[in-house]
């Protein structure tokens, strides 16, 4: 969501700052802008609503040239996408301007009483309340910039990952974080800021990464110094990145997602990495190892999620409870964190987040760790937030997600799920061994099967193109494969704006079945599984109302190909690990369907990556 990337060094800011904007391009936005001071001391904004490439087009012929600059990629929370509403924003005297992500949520009072002072507004935005503000606490005080910063973040209330630079000083940045993540960047002769590490990458691969409530002087060839609102100094350490080049790079794909659903067989096997061993009879999970008596006395487990990682904690409620014999409670969020839910000492919060940053996932980690449960993070970006504000935890390893819908990272989510409810399991004896290994043998077969789905794609690219043009989906599966239709659902929905239902099969007769006649399209995961009667069962009443019936089988399932209309094949598996294989059609067909509609698949409207903002 949003994106910040700045700039102080040797070289011309503006084509570095582009290029971090593409890089952030991901993470979904509406708008994009640039700041630069230049040689002469004057400071530049350029904003545009739309695309990057529209920043481009529309600066043709200007001032852009400065060795130091701030650029941002929007994505509106207060006020419609325009070019006024835009980052960045510049103070009422064009002395500053800023960059923000997040929400500052009394922005109105401040506006009303800045308003009253004589302050005059352009945009609808919460932002420029900021910029307003920190200009008129640095004319009043007379203060720096730093101070005034500093000062105005102390009356704000919000989350917000900020830069702001000054009218006649080319050599310093001002960021500053809260609930929204900032990295700087160090390199030679170079100082960058930035939302995430993808546009830092080209450059450096040593970063610091602010907490929050810091706030910090960037500038040009000095260490960075960083100091809390409360004006306490801090220091960080610098860290590597393990983000390379390659892995930001499309490598000959169309799309992204497309590169991400093919790399699942490597993705899955390096989460594995480590952690189950080659003779595939153990698993060790240092996250548990370490906290064994938590795991082991845990009266409960609650997971939260939001999207595709809360239909990854419904697997997890599945698993836990079949093999841990643990109760388990999946919640979004976002509802959680609101609800005044009770939580127990002797709970374990498990909090599952691709980008490790999502908003209303943090805050219910907040609110379960003042209740005192242990809470226990699954993320991919390492280095992000969540894992940082957490007890212990496990990366899913897949490298970075760069399109917007999740392929790579749910798989590997349900993955850490699996290893952690057979590590668990084993060490509390709620799973005999005999089943504990089969089921690990099986979990290390997951990468090939995948790679078996992947090997032919064209018979989903081929039915896809039956389906473009329906209007509405409804997916069915029951247990394991329920929160597979549910996902199923999501990424139809997400990427070709085609509306679709994930249900579990038998609650269809409670309501949706009212909405089946011979146009719609219903996938129904079929695998030979203990609930394959009923399924065929709930494929029998989709058929008599004339439903359209895409099966997704289990290889060599004759029965099923006499009465759906329409089968996708997948390997064999135990039950509870179906849902690493049942995905991965409905990723393609998804893909492949909103191609067919000429969507733009790795940015699809509205979204964002990684959701800062609750
Ligand atoms: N709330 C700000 C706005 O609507 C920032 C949004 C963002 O994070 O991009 O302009």
């Amino acid at each position: 969501m949003c994106g910040i990337v700045g700039y102080i060094g040797k070289q011309e800011a503006f084509p570095i700052l582009i290029k971090g904007l593409h890089r952030l391009e991901y993470r979904g936005y509406d708008s994009a802008g640039v700041a630069l001071v230049n040689d002469n001391k004057e400071l530049n904004v350029y904003k545009t609503k739309g695309r990057v490439a529209d920043l481009e087009e529309f600066v043709k012929n200007k001032d852009i040239s400065g060795t130091i600059g701030i650029a941002h990629t929007r994505w509106a929370t207060h006020g419609e996408p325009n070019n006024v509403n835009a980052h960045p924003h510049y103070s009422q005297s064009e002395n500053l301007a800023l960059i923000h992500n997040g929400i500052i949520e009394n922005y109105s009072t401040i506006k009303e009483e800045l308003i009253n002072k004589g302050y005059s507004f352009q945009s609808d935005t919460d932002t420029e309340v900021l910029v307003q503000l920190i200009e008129y606490i640095k004319e009043t005080n007379k203060t720096d910039l730093f101070t005034a910063v500093q000062l105005a973040l102390g009356e704000i209330v919000g989350a917000y990952a900020i830069a702001v630079l000054e009218k006649g000083n080319t050599d310093t940045i001002i960021a500053a974080r809260k609930s929204s993540p900032l990295v700087i960047g160090i390199g030679e002769d170079e100082l960058f800021v930035a939302s995430d590490a993808s546009p830092i990458v080209d450059y450096t691969n040593k970063v610091l990464y602010l907490d929050d409530e810091e706030i910090a002087i960037v500038k040009r060839g000095e260490e960075p110094i960083i100091r809390t609102i409360g004006n306490v100094k801090k220091s960080h350490k610098i860290v590597e990145l393990e983000v390379n080049l390659s892995q930001l790079e499309k490598g000959g794909y169309p799309h992204f997602m497309l590169k991400e659903i093919i790399e699942q067989p490597r993705t899955l096997k390096d989460c594995m990495s480590g952690r189950i061993n080659i003779s595939c009879d153990n698993v060790v999970l240092s996250g548990i190892l370490d906290n064994k008596e938590k795991f082991m006395n845990a009266r409960r487990i609650i997971i939260l999620g939001c999207g595709t990682s809360w239909h990854a904690g419904l697997i997890g409620e599945y698993l836990f409870e079949d093999i841990c014999r643990i109760p388990v409670e999946v919640e979004y969020s976002s509802e959680f964190r609101y609800r005044h839910p009770v939580i127990y000492k002797d709970d374990i919060v498990i909090a599952i987040s691709q980008s490790g940053e999502t908003a209303d996932t943090l805050a219910a980690i907040e609110l379960a760790k003042e209740a005192g449960a242990f809470v226990f993070g699954i993320c991919n970006v390492v280095g992000s937030s969540i894992p940082r504000n957490t007890h212990s935890g496990a990366y899913t390893h897949v490298g970075p997600e760069i399109g917007v819908a999740s392929t790579k990272a749910f798989t590997a989510q349900v993955m850490v799920l699996n290893m952690m409810a057979l590590a668990i399991g084993r060490a509390k004896g709620s799973i005999t061994e005999d089943r504990f290994q089969h089921l690990i043998k099986e979990l290390g077969r997951i990468p090939e099967k995948v790679e078996h789905i992947l090997k032919d794609t064209s018979k989903i690219e081929n039915l896809s193109k039956i389906f473009t043009y329906a209007h509405n989906f409804i997916y069915l599966g029951r247990g394991y494969n329920c929160p597979v239709a549910m996902e199923g659902a999501l990424k139809l929905k997400e990427i070709s704006y085609i509306h679709a239902e994930g249900y579990p099969a038998a609650e269809m007769k409670h309501g949706p079945i009212a909405l089946i006649d011979n146009e719609m399209p219903v996938v129904v995961i079929a695998t030979h599984n203990s609930m394959y009667e009923k399924i065929i069962s709930n494929i029998q009443e989709i058929k008599a109302r004339n439903g359209k019936v895409i099966a997704v089988v289990t290889e060599n399932d004759c029965k099923m190909c006499n009465i759906a209309d329409q089968i996708i094949e997948v390997p064999a598996s135990e039950e509870c690990l179906e849902p690493l294989l049942t995905i991965i059609p409905l990723q393609l067909l998804s893909y492949y369907i909103a191609v067919n509609k000429g969507r733009d698949v790795d940015m699809p409207r509205n979204l964002a990556k990684s959701v800062t903002v609750e």
